[in-house]
């Protein structure tokens, strides 16, 4: 039951492009726990799936923000207008964004170009830098802020066609961490949900997904995939005090996957 938890609080979510996207299950998440939530959409191919998804929400209220993170200009103006709708403060922040070229996703990652290298870390794992430094003066007015981002296991160990994005998971796992040892004195904490597969636009965009899908369902110790709203509330847990020890931590929401050695 999190109906509550979260009131009076403020959030700002990044990476909702379809009803779909982990984003959006977050935003729902958050929404029940009565965390008022700004949304950001990198383009204006998005806005009517955010509009879609602002309906279902139980705040109609809900700044939306155009940001391509690959911008620090476009950023800087995120804040600035998210600043001002809520009052000059923040208390969380959601990273949940990720891009590699589609030809980075499969064959061997020995082919990977530079430019789409620099592109998917740019996208993938430089961005919850630039966001969070950006987050810091709002979180300051609250007393502090919860930091938290999407990753996936391809960021600890090879997984077949996973390639570049693994590379990109990796650095933005060590950004997490060196991130909470830099703000924790500023009482922000910065985490990674590592989230098992679930089928999203981007997820699509890895050759031989739907057989992820299947590995997991077979072979994880619940037997079966997650679902988005796991993800959500896990969301709702580090966006509250329930988390107040936790910071630079991968919480794994994958079935339970990831222990396994095979
Ligand atoms: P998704 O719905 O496609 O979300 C990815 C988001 O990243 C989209 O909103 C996308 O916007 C955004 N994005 C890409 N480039 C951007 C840019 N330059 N500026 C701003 N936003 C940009 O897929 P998802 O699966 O929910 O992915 C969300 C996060 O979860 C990613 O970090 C992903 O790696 C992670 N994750 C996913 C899974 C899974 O199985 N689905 C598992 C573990 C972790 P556009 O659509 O406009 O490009």
């Amino acid at each position: 039951m999190t109906n509550g938890l979260l009131q009076g609080r403020f959030g700002f979510i990044f990476g909702v492009a379809h009803k779909s996207s982990l984003a959006s299950a977050i935003a729902r998440s958050l929404d029940q726990a009565g965390m008022r939530i700004a949304l950001a959409y990198q383009s204006d191919r998005q806005l009517r799936n955010v509009e879609q998804l602002v309906g279902t929400l139980s705040q109609d209220d809900v700044p939306l923000v155009q940001c391509d993170v690959s911008d620090d200009a476009q950023i800087e103006k995120a804040f600035a207008v998210v600043g001002e709708a809520f009052g000059g403060r923040l208390d969380a922040l959601v990273h949940s964004i990720a891009f590699a070229n589609r030809e980075d996703l499969s064959g061997g990652f020995w082919e990977t170009s530079r430019q789409g290298y620099l592109l998917s870390q740019d996208i993938s794992a430089y961005s919850l830098t630039a966001l969070t430094r950006e987050a810091l003066p709002l979180f300051d007015e609250s007393g502090g802020g919860s930091v938290m981002t999407l990753t996936y296991l391809g960021g600890e160990r090879v997984i077949r066609n996973y390639n570049l994005m693994g590379v990109s998971k990796a650095a933005l796992e060590m950004s997490v961490r060196y991130l909470a040892a830099d703000l924790g004195s500023r009482n922000v904490r910065v985490n990674a949900i590592s989230a098992g597969p679930v089928k999203t636009l981007s997820a699509r965009g890895v050759a031989g997904f739907t057989g992820i899908l299947d590995t997991m369902r077979e072979q994880a110790p619940l037997r079966r995939n997650i679902e988005p709203s796991e993800v959500g509330s896990t969301a709702v847990f580090l966006a509250s005090d329930l988390s107040s020890g936790i910071t630079g931590e991968v919480i794994h929401v994958d079935a339970g996957y990831h222990i396994l050695g095979n």
